[in-house]
């Protein structure tokens, strides 16, 4: 075994499959502070290869700090964070590298508004991984293809729904071939018509094995995908386990107060 990091209220056959995976993600002792406020207070969080691990809990608990942490968005005030291995917060850290490994998609779609869908994800392959014309396109017509959207490659974003739009950047994180996605909240900004597709398309990959670290609102998302369940409140992890425990039986009364409000 790895020393026993796993889920305390996880079964034993559930932990032993558990331990056997390559961490992808090991966030310890971290905390981060902005001047005298102390936003994130000692998080310890791994999460590993393949998992889908869904954080949940009030606004302004730290949720988003906590990724801008994992992709040094924001420089932790200390702690690690260690990525597929590498320590991210070491001193001789290549912050572009990082960041390739890693996906982020955000609750606003952040798209360029003056390129077309193929354009907005070609330009960082071209730019960032020097990938050729055909080659970047290719790929970004593989992920378009991923989210339902092959049809609107020549299409600009603004006349695109939000639902479509984030599909987009959805597509548009993949096709730099992250080995992990970050995503914050990426349903909040839509109209509620169209937060299916795009929990369906983050769904789909989940099922292709890809390792997601995922804020959200989305309860019936987070029971039926997630892995593992974080709950946050006041910048440390108040209680984490298997969605059909941490949502179906809290422990802890922090937990079950959350949870009524939002349920
Ligand atoms: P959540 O995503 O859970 O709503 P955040 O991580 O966005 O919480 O924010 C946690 C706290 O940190 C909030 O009080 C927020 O105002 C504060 N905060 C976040 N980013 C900054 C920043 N760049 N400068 C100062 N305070 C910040
Ligand atoms: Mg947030």
């Amino acid at each position: 075994t790895d020393g026993g990091e796993t889920s305390p209220v996880a079964g034993d056959a559930d932990d032993r499959a558990h331990a056997a995976r390559t961490v992808a993600i090991e966030v310890a002792a971290l905390r981060k502070s902005f001047g005298e406020l102390a936003v994130l207070k000692g998080i310890d969080l791994t999460v590993r290869a393949g998992e889908v691990v869904c954080v949940i809990g009030p606004s302004g608990s730290g949720k988003s700090t906590l990724l801008r942490c994992v992709n040094l968005l924001e420089e932790p005030t200390s702690g690690t964070v260690r990525v597929a291995g590498t320590e991210v917060t070491g001193p001789d850290v290549d912050l572009d590298q990082v960041r390739r490994r890693i996906g982020m998609v955000f609750q606003a779609f952040n798209l360029f508004p003056h390129l077309t869908v193929l354009g907005n994800l070609t330009i960082a392959q071209r730019r960032v991984l020097r990938r050729g014309k055909e080659e970047a396109e290719d790929v970004a017509r593989s992920n378009l293809r991923r989210v339902g959207l092959t049809e609107k490659e020549g299409s600009y974003p603004a006349p695109l729904s939000g639902g479509q739009q984030q599909r987009v950047a959805i597509a548009r994180a993949l096709s730099m071939g992250p080995e992990l996605m970050l995503f914050d909240e990426p349903t909040s900004a839509l109209d509620p018509e169209l937060v299916g597709d795009v929990l369906a398309v983050m769904r789909r990959l989940a099922d292709e094995g890809m390792t997601m670290l995922v804020v959200t609102h989305e309860m019936s998302f987070a029971r039926e995908v997630a892995d593992r369940v974080v709950f946050m409140d006041d910048g440390v992890i108040v209680e984490e386990g298997p969605p059909r425990q941490l949502i179906g039986e809290p422990r802890l009364a922090r937990t079950r107060a959350f949870l009524s409000r939002v349920l």
